[in-house]
C-alpha cells in the first residue's frame, strides 16, 4: 500500500502526511520542518482622509474641503478583521460605509462617514437634525490600502553576504 505523501509549500519536496505543518489561518500553505517559518498576513500603512462639508439642501461644499492623514498601521492574518479594525478606528459599525478597491485602485477601501464638528460620527439624531438644518455635517472619506505581506527570514548563507562573512560554527 502506498503512503500518502504532501508537498512542502517552501522547498516543493515531499513527505509523508503529518510531517508538515502549517503556519498561518487562511491560505492553506504547508511547510516542512526544513523551511523557515513564513507568516502571510494582510497591512495597512497610514491613511488619508478627504473632509467636506455637506449641506443637506445644497450637496457638498468643493471650496471647504481639507485633507488630513497619518502613519498608524494595522496588521491582520485575515481580511474580514482587518477592515473591522479600519471600521473601528474610522468610528462606524455599518458596512454599508466600506468600498471596496475604490476608484478602481486595486487594495484601496474607502469608508465614508458624517462627522460633527468635533469630529465625532454622527449618530442618527445628529443625522435627522443636519437634515432639518439645524446643524452642520462633514461628510468624510477615510482612504486605506491594504498590502497582501510575506514574512519570512533570510537563508543568509545563501547570499552573497556569505563570501564575506564566517558562517557561525
Ligand atoms: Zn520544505
Amino acid at each position: 500500500m502506498k503512503a500518502k505523501k504532501e508537498r512542502c509549500d517552501g522547498c516543493k519536496k515531499t513527505f509523508d502526511k503529518g510531517t508538515l505543518r502549517r503556519d498561518d489561518k487562511d491560505a492553506a500553505l504547508l511547510y516542512c520542518p526544513d523551511c523557515p517559518k513564513v507568516v502571510e498576513q494582510y497591512e495597512v500603512r497610514g491613511w488619508h482622509k478627504d473632509t467636506e462639508e455637506d449641506v443637506f439642501s445644497d450637496g457638498c461644499q468643493i471650496d471647504l474641503g481639507n485633507s488630513s492623514g497619518g502613519d498608524e498601521r494595522w496588521e491582520h492574518e485575515r481580511l474580514y478583521d482587518l477592515i473591522t479594525m479600519l471600521m473601528a478606528f474610522v468610528g462606524t459599525t455599518d458596512d454599508a460605509h466600506v468600498l471596496l478597491d475604490s476608484c478602481d485602485d486595486v487594495g484601496r477601501v474607502d469608508i465614508q462617514v458624517y462627522e460633527t464638528i468635533t469630529g465625532v460620527t454622527a449618530c442618527e439624531d445628529e443625522m435627522r437634525m443636519w437634515r432639518r438644518g439645524q446643524i452642520r455635517l462633514w461628510l468624510c472619506t477615510y482612504i486605506f490600502h491594504i498590502e497582501h505581506v510575506t514574512r519570512e527570514p533570510v537563508r543568509l548563507l545563501n547570499t552573497t553576504l556569505a563570501l564575506t562573512y564566517k558562517e557561525r560554527g
